[in-house]
């Protein structure tokens, strides 16, 4: 039977059925993206947003998203996209290819434009798409953002990381068995991802700080430590750290993060890093 090894969930999948993901499908014997150029999300976003804070500022990015997700975060702050796929899509997606999705954001230049950021679900399920659409943005001389779990293979950060210019990576907590038992993720695969990043691209990191789960002093200091001992080839300031406060959403719904914790947790990493943000606060 066909397996997909584009992340850690490695489904076998018989002709005809999906993923965990929804986004990809065997057809022909093959595991291909059923969601290839199938777009449910279009903006022009301003950068901040991503959230990006040190690549280009002040400047706009025309966000794109799809569907589909290979994680299982019960508290999806995006799950009309991630999740609610099936019969009917939410929002309904249009079909758009890698030079379309290239004109767009040169239409959109004069206002702030400066390229394409792969965002919204999970950008890697549809890798192959983010691929063809990268090499179209830089033909035009634009830049590429990618927005993105990292809980992908190996092979497909290879395939990935030298068409981006710039990402968002989650660093969703520093404990396996959050990834493995809240998220079900894999911890090490996004941590491999984040260290080849690093060492071409721009790279921010965010942690969703979500009370109980991952909200320790102790573990954003490890989480912090790991960031700041990143060999960040490009030899500028360390890698920057988004403190994100969680809001209840899909299947839960315990109180919002206290923003008073956040602030303690970004005095804690501050000391680790230069650069660290909060957000939703
Ligand atoms: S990308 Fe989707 S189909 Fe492939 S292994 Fe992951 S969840 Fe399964």
């Amino acid at each position: 039977m066909p397996k997909c090894n584009v992340c850690h969930n490695h489904c076998d999948l018989e002709e005809g059925r999906e993923g965990l993901c929804k986004a990809r499908i065997c057809r022909d014997g093959k595991v291909v993206p059923k969601n290839y150029g199938h777009v449910t999300s279009i903006a022009l976003d301003p950068i901040e947003k991503k959230p990006l804070n040190l690549f280009y500022p002040g400047s706009k990015i025309i966000s794109v998203g799809s569907y589909g997700c290979n994680l299982r975060c019960p508290f999806c702050q995006n799950h009309e996209i991630s999740y609610d796929f099936g019969k009917e899509y939410p929002y309904g997606f249009r079909e758009m290819s890698p030079k379309e999705l290239a004109d767009i954001a040169l239409e959109y230049r004069d206002e702030g434009n400066i390229g394409v950021a792969f965002t919204y679900n999970e950008p890697l399920v549809g890798y192959e798409f983010v691929v063809d659409a990268a090499k179209a943005v830089h033909e035009i001389g634009m830049k590429t953002v990618l927005v993105s779990n990292g809980c992908v293979t190996k092979e497909v950060a290879e395939q990935v990381i030298p068409h981006i210019d710039a990402m968002n990576i989650d660093l969703k907590g520093f404990t396996d068995k959050y990834y493995q038992e809240v998220l079900r993720g894999d911890r090490k695969l996004v941590m491999d991802f984040i260290s080849m990043a690093a060492e071409v691209c721009h790279v921010e990191v965010t942690t969703l700080v979500v009370p109980g789960y991952n909200d320790t002093e102790d573990e954003i200091k490890e989480l912090s430590k790991w960031i700041a001992s990143l060999d960040n080839g490009r030899g500028k300031e360390k890698v920057a750290l988004h403190l994100s406060r969680y809001f209840p959403r899909f299947k839960m719904d315990a109180p919002a993060t206290d923003v008073d914790l956040i602030y303690r947790l970004k005095s804690v990493a501050a000391k680790e890093l230069d650069n660290v943000f909060t957000g939703n606060c």
